[in-house]
């Protein structure tokens, strides 16, 4: 039973691989393979490079071009030269916006060119697509139509959520609808016993660690990007963070999942068992898939209960070895309660004294190159 209702889902699963290629993606960038699942990963590592258009050519790529089949190793320098439109997708056209407006309403279509224009370029501006739309869904159900329409027309997407990411993930290649889970933001649940939150793929990272530190619990990831990253974006990225040293990835931490399939099929893994061992554990899949293998609609978390104190210590080192060496020494000194470990280099401390502004170096007669 289980062997068949993971091939039916792999069958669900198979559409993705043409919205890959509608994003520029072929197989033949990577050789001969029946592998489809292979150029899911390597569209990361595409994605790696893609401001720079790099065309590495390593062993690993140099190997698989010459084999008729092969398990293809996760790379991140896959090549890429140009990045043409795959001519097999629709273009955008007036009944299309007209169905969409139906479906949500005509104030979550966006194609005001303004705002449009924001969503087509990551935060960095190195990404530029040139969508004409914008598709603000509020609830699973809403997602599920657009992914369903979407498949039946042959239009490519793209999901968006806070738009943080630096790789260009977020953006259209060429003319995608932009399918931004923003509206998305409602938390579901909190069990207080057990630190378990259910919410939306929507919720900003920081809204969500404000509600359970509240509740006498932390979010078990902490970034940057946390102010406008969403919940569903840092899954999809499977983002680590400063916390990751003590509470792992997020493999370790989402318990379950509700993702939209290409086709509009709802996959309800939303479970907040903790162990549960029944069976696939089919969430894994698109925990760092980057949107290629479905749209994260909700998500259940496990947040660890919040530390009665947290001390930080500011130290310099001489070289990286000295780093290692610290961190070994702290883990073993201090054991689990090591919450975070992060090093900057000289180039990386100049830079940020020179830019940024009121900066100071807590150390600042100190000649060593690394801190932490
Ligand atoms: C200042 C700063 C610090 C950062 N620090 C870290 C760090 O410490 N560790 C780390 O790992 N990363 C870090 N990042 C990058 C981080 O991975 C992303 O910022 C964040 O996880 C992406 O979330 P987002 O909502 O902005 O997603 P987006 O940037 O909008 O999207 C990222 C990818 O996920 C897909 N996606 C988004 N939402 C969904 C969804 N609901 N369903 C399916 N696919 C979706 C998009 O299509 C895209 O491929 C940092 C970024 C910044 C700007």
């Amino acid at each position: 039973m289980a062997r068949r209702a993971a091939a039916g889902l792999l069958r669900r699963l198979a559409p993705l691989a043409g919205e890959l290629q509608a994003r520029g993606m072929s197989p033949t960038h990577y050789g001969t393979t029946n592998h489809g699942f292979s150029r899911f990963y390597l569209l990361q590592g595409r994605r790696h490079l893609y401001g720079s258009r790099t065309n590495i050519e390593t062993d690993d790529t140099r190997q698989s071009t010459h084999m008729n089949f092969e398990v293809q190793k996760r790379s991140f320098c896959s090549a890429v030269a140009h990045i043409q439109r795959n001519p097999a997708y629709s273009v955008l056209n007036s009944d299309d916006v007209s169905y969409f407006k139906i479906v949500l309403g005509e104030s979550s279509v966006v194609q005001d060119e303004d705002r449009v224009a924001v969503a087509n370029v990551d935060w960095m501006g190195k990404y530029k697509g040139s969508s004409q739309l914008l598709l603000l869904p509020k609830s699973t159900t809403e997602v599920s139509k657009i992914l369903s329409y979407c498949n039946s027309r042959r239009l490519a997407v793209v999901p968006q959520g806070g738009n943080t990411g630096l790789v260009g993930g977020s953006v259209p290649v060429h003319d995608e609808v932009i399918i931004s889970l923003g509206g998305m933001n409602n938390i579901i649940s909190f069990d207080n016993v057990n630190g378990i939150l259910t919410c939306e793929a929507g919720c900003v990272l920081e809204n969500l660690s404000s509600f359970v530190e509240n509740k006498g619990f932390i979010m078990p990831l902490d970034l940057g990007a946390k102010g406008s990253c969403h919940i569903g974006g840092n899954i999809s990225t499977n983002a680590g963070g400063l916390r990751f040293i003590r509470y792992g990835s997020l493999h370790g931490n989402v318990l379950g999942l509700e993702v939209v399939l290409a086709d509009g099929t709802v996959l309800d893994m939303l479970t907040t068992l903790r162990k549960d061992n029944t069976g696939y554990d089919l969430k894994h899949l698109f925990i760092g898939s980057e949107g290629s293998l479905g749209v994260v609609t909700k998500a259940a978390i496990l947040t660890p209960a919040k530390l009665p104190s947290t001390n930080v210590a500011f130290l310099s080192c001489n070289d990286y070895m000295s780093c290692q060496k610290l961190l070994l020494a702290a883990k073993r000194n201090l054991g689990e309660i090591v919450s975070a470990f992060e090093f900057m280099d000289r180039h990386c401390i100049d830079l940020a004294m020179k830019y940024l502004e009121g900066v100071q170096n807590p150390l600042p007669a100190s000649p060593y190159s690394f801190m932490f």
